[in-house]
């Protein structure tokens, strides 16, 4: 710094020393943010999904009281995510399919209940849900059964299966009101299922051929 006269190298002193003040403040800043974030035991990979409108926050963990280790709504971490829900806030939907006049069963929430066998359900069903002209299909594992994430309004489905009659109706999903509590995995308690499923019944086509 020979090249600076007293007064420039006093200056570059100064320069040099609020860069360093500058450079610690902007890491207190970023450890003020990283330090609750890492306390608090959520991570990145558990953040919900959150819709337009939607309001999310931390909550001590209502099932355990954050005292758990081994409890499964927030898989030992004391705190779960909690959804103010918008407008825009999707619900979660069982759906089945059956042979028309099967008995009720009680609905699949839960990815196990989805495994559970659905008297007289069928399988490999194709559900098509349309609104305001986006659609959406999905179809029924082997027990019948499936779920799927739809947003508030008027849905129309088309069920298909070769050999069976086609059937097609509308439902509504509601907007949600109510707080989402995330808990691990999917779950009924969190408050972001369609209370009943939709339910269809399927008959065989071609009645002229009448089974045994
Ligand atoms: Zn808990």
């Amino acid at each position: 710094m020979a090249w600076l006269r007293p007064a420039d190298r006093l200056s570059f002193l100064h320069r040099f020393l609020s860069g360093v003040k500058g450079r610690l403040l902007a890491w207190a800043v970023v450890a003020a943010f990283l330090i609750p974030i890492t306390m608090c035991g959520l991570s990145r990979a558990d953040r919900p999904e959150t819709y337009p409108g939607d309001q999310m926050q931390t909550r001590v963990c209502r099932e355990c009281s954050g005292q758990r280790s081994d409890c499964p709504v927030c898989a030992g971490k004391g705190k779960v995510f909690v959804i103010t829900p918008g407008p825009n806030h999707p619900s979660w939907v069982a759906l089945e399919v059956v042979q028309a006049g099967s008995p009720p069963a009680p609905p699949a929430l839960t990815t196990e209940e989805l495994l559970k066998p659905l008297p007289g359900g069928v399988g490999g069903a194709r559900i098509k849900l349309e609104k305001d002209g986006k659609t959406i299909e999905v179809t029924t594992t082997f027990t019948g059964r499936t779920r799927v994430r739809l947003a508030p309004g008027k849905w129309s489905y088309t069920v298909s299966k070769p050999e069976q009659r086609e059937v097609s109706g509308s439902f509504e999903i509601p907007v949600l009101t109510a707080e989402i509590w995330k808990s691990k995995g999917l779950s009924r308690k969190d408050g972001d299922w369609l209370e009943q499923p939709l339910r269809v019944e399927m008959a065989r086509s071609g009645a002229h051929k009448s089974g045994p």
